[in-house]
Formats: structure tokens, sequence, C-alpha cells
């Protein structure tokens, strides 16, 4: 029985289909989000963090683009830091302790008032294809409905199966209903799938903790948001804590004792976990020569009490769990209400997608998040957006967003994914973006809200304040440039700084001195700019060397970017290049010259001698 006809279907209510749903629904179209439990919707099932390093700029590139995550997070937070601000502005990036119990609620309040979304709820077991094209879906009930584009975002739930030691079960997280058919029908569609694994820890009684033997770790005094949009909603001083713990040598002897009995390493599982996310089996065994592993006893909600234990998930059998909490100092008597597991599921292996996240294979099928083989609420997130962005573009008959690698973090993420793929879930990280200077906390808004208001999903008021956020930086740093200060009228605090000023000076020339902060100037400067643009002024003035170095790099990969690579070539054609190679960009099929060069196993002299074939085959000099 055919059910209704939608513009976009979205699969999925996790971290991923949420922004799709979003981004495509308010670009005016008509779409569905159908998934297995309604209440389950932006479900936090493992940390119950948002942000954190580059995770924390992916959030922030979210919201600039018109997406929901950061605007959640900052009315849904127990805690927020930004972390590594001593290490330099690249990698400063904030973190928030998400409640997981209100979360969920805010964001589902959020997609309730998008007029043109529908939610459903229903398992999806099949999709309809014609002529390798997406045509709508089926649920495990025999009920169709019909789209133009489908966006597939169904995380940790295909074909999943829990795993504690040597028992398992075939389950979705924490007792959820696993999706049991789906992935071997995108199997015969042609799809690849791959079986891949992650894990959580256990969640402890409070009451059951001795904190007398733990630090503490607090929120910032000063107040963040995520948000570009957002003041911040919530009392510095009422942030709830997170507690330090440490693994010690006993915890290591009981884990190796019985490493056996853990379903990795007892050889009860086949999918391949997350080398940046390890179990504390994986992390006792590959760091043998450390002491002791820093753990958190973080805090879950503030609805319920369970502390989620950080960093310890493993998927040993409940006794050995046991005395593993159990040897951990200030945990000696802790009370598990929750034990840990790992979780295996299937995936498609992301090398047959395009960079607009649109499926090589099956035209207008888009995949999001888990499903590409990435970790993560803010990877999801990131990829919903887009992969949303684009199906709605499609059924406007407009030319996908393809976010680039100097553009943002999930313009890597994307370009990783689709062109050196990934054998173990995918994590981002600040050493993954060559070009992270300039993909910042504090800029995501300048990189990319005119693309979210050109798709139709930034509305003309968050634009208009980026127009003015834009105005007044070029005009501080114009002030910075035109007001001079000599010895008398140089403040104390300055002398204070870098003593008596010998001749004029500059406030911008005096800003590139490491001892010179921004603060000091404002006294100089009449006109009233916000801490946010003194804040970005600063960064472009003190690095403004490095960010010039950074964009002379860009500028030679966007020159190879452009060279396009036409989708008819014939590999076997190409003389003189390595075998690896030919083979490589035969798996990957690259767009162009520079995504060839991402290619691992693709040399320099394999590119120059792609190009010259290009120039001769098909006139490609420009
Ligand atoms: C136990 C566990 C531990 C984890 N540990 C970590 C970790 O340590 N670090 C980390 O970074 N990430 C971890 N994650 C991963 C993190 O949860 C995911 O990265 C993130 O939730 C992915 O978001 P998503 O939107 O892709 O999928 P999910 O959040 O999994 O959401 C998928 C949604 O799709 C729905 N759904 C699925 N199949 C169907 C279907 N066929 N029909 C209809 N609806 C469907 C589900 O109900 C769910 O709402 C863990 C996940 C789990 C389950």
């Amino acid at each position: 029985m055919i059910n209704m006809k939608y513009d976009v279907i979205v699969v999925g209510g996790g971290h991923a289909g949420c922004e799709a749903a979003n981004a495509s629904a308010k670009q005016g179209l008509k779409v569905a989000l159908i998934t297995s439990n309604i209440n389950n919707i932006a479900d936090m099932p493992c940390n119950p963090s948002i942000g954190g390093t580059a995770k924390g700029i992916v959030v922030r590139e979210i919201d600039a683009l018109g997406g929901l995550m950061g605007r959640v997070a900052d009315i849904s937070h127990l805690q927020i830091k930004m972390l590594n601000s001593g290490k330099g502005p690249a990698v400063a990036s904030l973190r928030a302790q998400g409640d997981k119990v209100t979360y969920p609620k805010n964001m589902l309040k959020e997609l309730k008032s998008i007029e043109t979304l529908d939610i459903i709820e229903a398992m999806i077991e099949d999709i309809i294809v014609e002529d390798n094209t997406i045509k709508g879906v089926i649920t495990a009930d025999g009920t169709k409905y019909e789209c133009t584009c489908l966006v597939l975002t169904t995380g940790t739930y295909l074909k999943s199966k829990i795993l504690v030691g040597s028992t398992h079960k075939f389950e979705g997280p924490h007792g959820e209903e696993s999706s049991k058919h789906l992935s071997d029908k995108l199997r015969e569609h042609g799809l690849e799938i791959i079986r891949l694994k992650t894990g959580t820890p256990q969640r402890i009684d409070p009451n059951t903790v001795d904190y007398s033997k733990l630090s503490i770790e607090e929120g910032d005094k000063t107040p963040w948001t995520f948000s570009f949009d957002l003041e911040p909603q919530y009392d510095v001083n009422k942030q709830r804590v997170c507690y330090l713990v440490y693994t010690n040598e006993n915890t290591h002897k009981i884990i190796m004792d019985n490493l056996d009995k853990s379903a990795m390493y007892g050889g009860y599982a086949e999918g391949i976990g997350p080398r940046y996310c390890p179990s504390i089996e994986d992390k006792v065994v590959r760091f043998k020569d450390k002491e002791r592993h820093q753990l958190f006893l973080e805090p879950e909600s503030d609805y319920y009490p369970d502390l989620y234990l950080q960093g310890f998930s493993t998927s040993m059998p409940i006794d050995v769990q046991e005395k593993m909490v159990h040897s951990l100092v200030g945990l000696e008597n802790a009370k598990i209400l929750k034990y840990a597991y790992a979780i295996e599921y299937d995936a498609i292996n992301p090398l047959q997608m395009l960079p607009s996240e649109e499926n090589k294979i099956i035209h207008n099928l888009y995949t999001a998040g888990q499903i590409n083989g990435t970790s993560g609420y803010e990877e999801a997130a990131g990829q919903g957006l887009i992969a949303g962005i684009n199906a709605g573009l499609r059924c406007k008959g407009k030319d996908p967003l393809i976010l680039k690698r100097n553009e943002s973090y999930i313009g890597v993420l994307l370009d990783d994914l689709v062109t050196k793929g990934t054998k173990e879930p995918y994590r981002l990280l600040t050493s993954r973006a060559e070009y992270r200077l300039i993909l910042r906390h504090d800029n995501a808004d300048l990189r990319l809200r005119e693309y979210g208001y050109q798709v139709g999903i930034v509305t003309e008021e968050q634009h208009n304040r980026l127009l003015k956020k834009i105005d007044d930086i070029k005009n501080l740093t114009e002030d910075l440039k035109n007001i001079r200060i000599t010895v008398k009228n140089e403040s104390d605090s300055i002398k204070e700084s870098i003593g008596d000023l010998t001749k004029g000076e500059s406030l911008y020339n005096l800003l590139k001195r490491p001892e010179i902060k921004i603060d000091q100037l404002k006294e100089y400067i009449e006109k009233d700019y916000s801490n946010e643009v003194y804040g970005i002024v600063e960064i472009q003035v003190k690095y403004e060397g490095y960010i010039a170095k950074t964009y002379k790099e860009v500028e030679k990969m966007l020159k190879l970017e452009e060279k396009q690579i036409p989708e008819d070539i014939d590999y076997d054609k190409v003389k003189n290049i390595a075998s690896e190679a030919k083979q490589k960009l035969k798996d990957v099929r690259p767009l162009t010259l520079a995504q060839a060069s991402r290619i691992s196993g693709v040399n320099p002299v394999d590119i120059s001698v792609l190009s010259i074939y290009l120039k001769k085959e098909y006139g490609k000099d420009k």
C-alpha cells in the first residue's frame, strides 16, 4: 500500500537524521522523518558530551550553516568549557556535558516546529529502486512511502549485536530494536557492507562513590555558547562537576588476566573498533608502558542519577567488570547501575559515496552518520546537515553543496571518507585538518554562513548579523592600523607590558607583540565592537603571518581542485602510472586532480603523469 509521496524521506532520528530533516524541510520541501522509535530521537547512547577537540568546531560549523545541534546543546547542558585554549586558536574547541533527557526533548521540539516536516514511527526494512534511482522505502509491515530523495541515517542499528563477554544478543543500543534486514537489502542493490564496532562504559550509582579520593573537573567561569545566535542561558556558578579517576596496576592486571574473556580479544566479535576511542582493554594492551589511564566520572542528566565512567568502555563479562570497577581508587564500593557493552553493526563502504554524500550506484540516495563509517554525534550531525541540504538541492534541480578541506572540518571529514575510505569507525581529529589554523572555533560563521543563507536555511536576520560582523571586523582592523599612540598617551597597562614606547606605534603593530592583549587597546578605540569581533581580530593580527602562509597552501590546493577528471576516464590507458596507484584511482574514481593527490598510494609523480595525460587526451590545461 502506497502511503504518501514526499520530496525527501530521512530514515533514522539520530544526530544525522535530525539535521538532515531540518536542512531539507527548511528549504520549503515536503519531508518525512521516519524512525523506529520517536521517543528515541536525538538519543545519546554513549558519552553525554557534545563537542570536544575538533568536534566542538564542527558544532559551530553546523550552527553557522543553519543546523540545530549547537542551539539545542546551548539550552541542554550541565557544564561547558573551552578545551585547549592554552594551545592556540587552531585547536581551541568547546565541550559541553549534555543532559541526556533535555537534549533529545529540545531537539524534538525544534523538529516539531517545522511545518513541512512529518515525523513517522516505523522500522524501514527495504528501499524501492527503479533504473538505479531511489523511489521510496518499505516498512517492516510492508507500508510503502515514496520520495524523490532518500537520506539513510540508521546509525548503529543495522544488524546491531550487543556483546558482553561471550554472550550476545541482536539488539540496538540500550535495548532498542535493531534493523534486521535493511543492510541485506542494500547489499542486494549493490552496496558494499562493512562490519564495525564501538563500545560504551558502565553507569555508576553516585551514592556509592568515595569523592574524597577524586579530584573535581569544573566548567569554565566564562559563559560560552556553540550558537552564533544565542546568548548564554545558564549560570556559570551552577554547573555540574565531573571527577577525575585513574586506572592502576591492579586494574591492568585484572584486564590482562581476563583478556580472553572480552568479546574483542576472546574472538566473539567480528566488527572493527575505533582506534581513537578505544576500549580500556585496547588501551592496556596497546600502551603497556603506561602505568595509569585517565578516566572521568560524568553526570548524564539532572533527571536521573547515573554517572558515566568515560574512558572505561569494555566488552568484558559482568563479573570481570565488577572487579575492574572496584579496583579503581574512589570506586572500591561502587554500585554499577548499567554494565558496559560493545555493539557491532553494519555500515556501508564510504568509497561508494560522492562528496555530496549521494551514493555512486543509486541516484538520489544519500547516506549520513555512523552508516558512513564514522563515530561521534558531531561527525554524524555534520554529515546529516550536508546530506539534507543536498537532497533538498537535488529536488530543486540545483548543484550540490560540497565543502572543501580549507572551508570546514565537515569538508575534511567527507573528503577523507570518499577519498581514503575507512576500515574502522572514523573520528575527527585536529591533526586530520591540514588547514586547521583557518578552521577555527571563532570564524565558523565567516566561513560557512553565506552557504546556509544561499541554500535558504539561514534566515535574513542571521545573514544580516553576519554582514554586520564582517563590516565590524574590517572597520576594527582599519582602526587598529590608523590609530597610533606615542609615549604621551601610552597607558599604564601597556607601559607595564612593554615599557616606554620609543616611537609612535600603530595599535595594529602593538597588537602583534606577544605581550600585548587586545583588551589593553580598547580604550583607544571609540567605536563599539563586540567581544567576539575583538577576539577574531586579535587572532587575525597575531597570527597574520601563519594565516597568510596557510592561504598560500590553500591557493595551491585549489588550483589542483580546478583540474576536473572526466567521469569516463579509462585509467588502463594512462601509461607509466604505478599499478597500485592505478588500482586506487579505479576504486576511488576521484573527481579532481587534488582529490587524486590525496588518495593514499597515489604519489606526486603519478599526479604529474595523470595531469599530462589529461592535457593530451582532454586538452585540460587550464
Ligand atoms: C553503545 C554505543 C557506544 C558508542 N560509543 C561511542 C564513543 O565512544 N565515541 C563516539 O564518538 N561515538 C560513540 N558512539 C556512537 C555515537 O552514538 C554515534 O556516533 C552517533 O549516535 C551516530 O549518530 P547517527 O545519527 O549516525 O546514528 P544514531 O544516533 O545511532 O541514530 C540512528 C537512528 O536511526 C533509527 N533507525 C535505525 N535504523 C532504522 C530503520 N531501519 N528504520 C527506522 N529507523 C531506524 C534509530 O532508532 C535511531 O534513532 C556509540 C554508540 C553506541 C550505540
